[in-house]
């Protein structure tokens, strides 16, 4: 059906005066150097320049280059004294067009130094009660040496090289450049001592069981690792403060790990000597496990670590493992381990989902953790790409999130009687479908942790979320009593209490991790949120998942920048998101959009009285004019209240003439007739444009929804207005009903005002309150 409203204000704009129309944005247009803050204008001040190494399409350009770093390692733990010795033969292949005087390696346990500044670059305050471990730690006890010490670094001919440390930053010097498309191979011997992770809350180290005096242990940054040379950063040598993660480049590993006999141990890569660290028992079962598609079998029983827990045996054994294409390596090991796996479809592969733990994560871990690892492979693969990898561990480790190629250690313990609550068990299922994931980003899709926490933990966050919800879908019993997976992070709303904090402790997601004032939800909970409204709201699933899928697909096994991410979204889209990520990605504003002001008019037949002024003024008769619909505000003097609630055509007799003299019979039956005309104000006290979402609702208790697009506030940032013109009464309008956007404020959403406080509100009145 045609609206014959389009007609009408196309006829009233032709003749109008300028000033009729309230665009105030013509006022600010004028003022100096507004244009600058249009939050259209392109990124082109804040995006570098694309160049032959990245295209403008967020696409790799046809020069790009990244370096390689090929590991050869022998590791040997001492579980007696907590120690680790390696030797590490490192072959580095120079892909860059440049030639390189030194290498920078990150020597990562080096936060653990006894005079580390790691430890000095935060502002300390008395607490007036401490729990005593932290107490003790803080001034009683000695500070924990974990540093490496550096027994040699050598050429391939066994000569010595000369090297620096500074801090967590290790530069060998070479005795001639290495140039473009060169390679270097070199050897470093090195040792530790293995830090109590639980005690320095580190993201490796061991944890120990007073109760049978066992350890068990999460290993990585264990090994000095080549820092990565590229075309944006030349070296990143960033010094590891502690929470900036770290950037890697891609290469082979050939690592042999040798640890008591009686420990059960899995690492990145696939074991190259199963027959002689397994008995005959566990390959029995390993062959059952390949076969296992839809439940985990069980490698080792918890009979089998229980009894394992009371020896300690004095023999050895190397388990020796092969990787291709990681980024970099980790493992863990005990006798306290249970170990079970399964197989995953991935395409046309086999991946094994695997997990290692011990009795202390029982009933939780045997019920759901492989579970969680393989449903994490298929959902994550079905949105990027099929996970490449032979296999992907889940390792309990107590307090721990933290994630290497093909194998990641998590949280999630039950008490002593093996109860656990609702949290403990979502928070495990959850953390390992997002360490998990962190294969895809940034193990694969090997952004630089160092310098952009967001690009690994907030598109991880925001795959989480989806992961977590088919999850929920998949498995309904694991989330019995609850609707949905209950996701901590990823809709709109669980950002508000954020994004409307203080502004002076809130960074934009644009900023170096050690930066921020609170990196949850700066880096985890804003981008996955923000990705979230992109998908579901503004761009919509179809458009935003193939963009996603073809970033994820141009950049894996690469190094993207943030660019390259937004670049490439837009690039497939075609929609254009420099107005989304300026508002939230490189602002600390947020969103609030509401509803303002309500204006009723009616069809009038006579023009209003400030309409005749101005034909008075201007010596324009009313002859003068093309014929005209005028209309008039309910409330006015000007309006004739008998006309109220008429069809447009019975109160203007020069629109029922054009009806009559214009229009053929069959289109005459085509138009509906409007009766009322709302002028409906919104404004945008926030900063961020977002699509205004607005529901209609009619005196008939019908309900129209309409979106108009973000654009909408292109050339007024503060308020826009919009006509509806209807044949029903317009009782009631809410914007952003479905709470989509993170609005912070839904106190200004409705008309009729609600008296009901928000949510939001309620969450802010209660903190004053404390
Ligand atoms: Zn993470």
């Amino acid at each position: 059906m045609k609206y014959i409203s389009i007609c009408l204000v196309s006829l009233l704009f032709l003749v109008a005066p300028s000033t009729w129309a309230q665009y105030d944005y013509q006022e600010r247009e004028r003022e100096p150097g507004h244009y600058n803050q249009n939050k259209f204008k392109q990124l082109y001040e804040e995006f570098s320049t694309p160049n032959t190494y990245r295209s403008a399409s967020g696409a790799p350009g046809p020069d790009y280059y990244q370096q390689r770093a090929d590991y050869v390692m022998d590791i040997e733990l001492d579980d007696r004294n907590a120690k680790i010795f390696g030797e590490e033969t490192i072959t580095y292949t120079n892909n860059s067009p440049d030639d390189l005087e030194y290498l920078w390696l990150q020597v990562d346990q080096n936060v653990r130094t006894k005079d580390t500044k790691s430890a000095l670059r935060n502002e300390t305050r008395i607490a007036q009660a401490e729990r005593v471990e932290s107490f003790v730690k803080k001034y009683v006890s000695e500070p924990f040496d974990g540093g490496f010490n550096i027994e040699f670094v050598k050429d391939a001919d066994g000569k010595a090289l000369p090297y620096t440390i500074n801090q967590t930053m290790m530069r060998i010097d070479l005795p001639k450049s290495l140039k473009s498309k060169e390679q270097i191979t070199f050897s470093i011997k090195w040792n530790y001592n293995i830090v109590d992770h639980i005690v320095d809350r580190s993201r490796s180290g061991y944890e120990y069981f007073p109760e049978d005096g066992n350890r068990a242990y999460v290993i990585a940054q264990f090994f000095p690792r080549m820092a990565v040379y590229s075309d944006v950063e030349g070296w990143q040598n960033h010094q590891f403060w502690g929470n900036g993660e770290f950037a890697l480049p891609f290469g082979d590993y050939e690592v042999n790990i040798t640890v008591p006999a009686d420990h059960v141990l899995d690492a990145t890569g696939t074991l190259q000597n199963r027959k002689e660290v397994f008995s005959r028992e566990m390959l029995k079962r390993y062959d059952q496990a390949k076969k296992s598609y839809d439940k985990p079998v069980l490698i080792v029983t918890q009979e089998e670590a229980v009894a394992a827990e009371q020896g300690f045996s004095e023999k050895k054994k190397t388990w020796k493992f092969k990787a291709k294409n990681v980024r970099d390596y980790g493992f863990a090991t005990s006798r306290k381990f249970i170990w079970d796996m399964q197989a995953v479809k991935i395409g046309s592969k086999d991946v094994m989902a695997v997990s290692l733990y011990p009795k202390e994560g029982n009933p939780l871990w045997e019920e759901y953790s492989t579970k969680a690892v393989a449903h994490t492979l298929r959902s994550y693969s079905d949105h990027t790409f099929d996970y490449p990898y032979p296999k992907a561990v889940s390792v309990h480790a107590k307090n721990q999130g933290m994630e290497y190629p093909m194998i990641c250690w998590n949280y999630g313990r039950p008490k002593k009687d093996g109860t656990y609550s609702d949290r403990v068990k979502f928070g495990m299922i959850s953390v390992i479908i997002h360490e998990v994931g962190h294969n895809f980003f940034p193990m694969i899709v090997n952004s630089d942790e160092r310098q952009w926490g967001w690009m690994d933990e907030g598109l991880d966050t925001f795959m989480q979320y989806m992961a977590e919800q088919e999850f929920g879908e998949k498995y309904p019993e694991a989330i019995a009593g609850h609707a949905q997976y209950p996701s901590r992070r990823g809709e709109p709303e669980k950002i508000v209490p954020y994004m409307a904090g203080d502004q002076s402790t809130l960074a934009p997601i644009m900023s170096n991790p050690e930066n921020v004032y609170q990196l949850g939800p700066n880096a985890y909970g804003k981008p996955a949120t923000a990705l979230n409204i992109l998908r579901e709201t503004v761009m919509g699933r179809e458009l935003f998942d193939h963009a996603f899928k073809t970033y994820a697909q141009r950049w894996k096994f690469k190094h993207p920048t943030p660019e390259d991410f937004f670049r490439t979204m837009e690039d497939a889209s075609a929609v254009d998101l420099d107005w989304y990520w300026r508002g939230w990605f490189y602002t600390t504003d947020y969103v609030d959009i509401g509803v303002k002001e309500i204006k009723k008019y009616f069809v009038n037949d006579e023009p209003t009285k400030e309409m005749r002024e101005y034909m008075a003024q201007n010596n324009i008769a009313e002859s003068d004019l093309l014929p005209q619909v005028f209309l008039a505000e309910e409330d006015s003097e000007d309006f004739d209240p008998d006309l109220k609630g008429k069809t447009a055509s019975t109160n203007s007799k020069f629109l029922k003439e054009f009806m009559m003299d214009k229009l053929s019979a069959e289109e005459r039956a085509e138009v509906k007739e409007p009766k009322y005309f709302y002028e409906i104000t919104f404004d945008k006290p926030g900063g961020i444009p977002m699509p205004l979402i607005v529901e209609y609702t009619y005196a008939d208790g019908t309900t129209e929804n309409i979106t108009y697009p973000a654009e909408i506030w292109r050339k007024n940032d503060a308020e826009v207005s919009r006509v509806i013109a209807s044949e029903k009464e317009l009782i009631g309008v809410v914007v952003d009903p479905k709470l989509e956007t993170a609005d912070i404020d839904m106190t200004n959403n409705s008309w009729p005002k609600k008296e009901e406080k928000s949510d939001f509100q309620k969450f802010k009145d209660n903190i004053k309150g404390k």
